[in-house]
């Protein structure tokens, strides 16, 4: 069971006070002439303070998404909803979270940051998630639980029934980051938000959605959980540009469909040629637009691809990753460069 979320909130950030921008104070009143915000009056298309909310936008990834726009947060990218849990939960120096590993390792950073302790509970050697250790590597002073599926480096999916074992024993939050969700059939924990109060789930546009440069991220958790995270953004987290461009990508869902479905065949093909490399040792079952490689040498064959202009990422000093190379798939034209080269070994 859930704690109440006043019991789980830092004091400081449950009694905050938000900053007011100039363009919360008239809403619900019509408008036309804006003389509130020291703004240029010039049309450039970019003279305005973008919406602090971004409600238009919400509206679409409403639809897209299938989640109550105000179950949403939008962000510089994941990584600001990632740093905000902290920001909003946890206390420095005396709480703590847990996490499985290897994961991405903006969860550890930002811990770090906040200077909040991280407590890593390694996968077994198939990568999969034991749910009672990571409920033994909790006490009393741990905040959330961070579970990223299809989890990065490795590529599969974590149970959803450990999952879910974890939604309803641990009375802190859980956080499911599902960057790479797109490239999945399982279903979304998106579905799951309004049976566990204590669920926030990560999507993001810098994967399918083919959109790493305009850094936006999404959060979808209980209203008052997006309310928490509102009152501690910076008032004009996401730019205008980028909420534009986010509303023509997400208009146009069909190119992103294709894009997965070209991706996840050419993943396939790629990983059974790869499996006849005298280099490789194994390839890890993934779910997501990259595979982790074991071969016989990583930091040389990395070497090697990068004095070919290739760049692929060494796992090599990760944990359960030894001489791994992940990678990325690309077009089928840089697949194959990358499998000419290896070739060439
Ligand atoms: C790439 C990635 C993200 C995306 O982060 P953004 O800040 O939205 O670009 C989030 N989580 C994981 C696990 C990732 O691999």
């Amino acid at each position: 069971m859930m704690k109440i979320l006043e019991e789980l909130v830092r004091p400081n950030i449950w009694r905050l006070k938000p900053y007011s921008s100039a363009r919360d104070e008239y809403s619900g009143h019509e408008a036309h002439v804006f003389l509130d915000a020291n703004e240029n009056p010039f049309n450039t298309s970019v003279n305005r303070y973008p919406d602090p909310l971004q409600r238009d936008l919400k509206q679409v990834i409403s639809q897209v998404k299938n989640v109550a726009a105000e179950q949403i947060f939008l962000g510089n990218g994941s990584d600001e909803a990632i740093d905000l849990c902290y920001r909003c939960f946890t206390e420095p120096g005396k709480d703590n979270v847990v996490a499985i590993e290897p994961t991405y390792g903006m969860y550890r950073v930002c811990a770090d940051i906040n200077d909040v302790e991280y407590r890593a509970v390694q996968l077994n050697e198939r990568f999969e998630m034991n749910a009672k250790e990571m409920l033994d590597a909790c006490d009393e002073h741990t905040k959330l639980i961070w579970i990223c599926s299809p989890n990065n480096p490795s590529g599969n999916c974590i149970d959803p029934s450990g999952i879910v074992t974890i939604l309803n024993s641990f009375p802190g939050i859980v956080i499911v980051d599902e960057a790479y969700g797109d490239f999945t059939q399982k279903p979304s924990f998106r579905t799951q938000l309004n049976r566990f109060p204590n669920l926030i789930v990560l999507n993001t546009m810098s994967k399918a959605w083919g959109a790493a440069a305009i850094r936006m991220g999404m959060a979808f958790a209980s209203k008052e959980i997006i309310g928490l995270f509102n009152k501690v953004k910076y008032p004009y987290n996401v730019n205008q540009l980028s909420q534009n461009k986010a509303m023509e990508l997400l208009k146009d869902p069909y190119q992103t469909h294709q894009w997965v479905r070209m991706l996840i065949q050419e993943r396939s093909r790629v990983i059974v040629a790869f499996e006849q490399l005298p280099i490789c040792v194994e390839v890890y079952p993934t779910e997501a637009n990259f595979f982790l490689a074991k071969v016989t040498d990583a930091q040389a064959i990395y070497n090697y691809l990068m004095e070919n202009g290739i760049i692929v990422r060494n796992r090599n000093k990760i944990a359960l990753c030894g001489n791994c190379l992940r990678v990325t798939i690309g077009t089928r034209g840089e697949n194959n460069e990358l499998l000419g080269a290896l070739r060439q070994y």
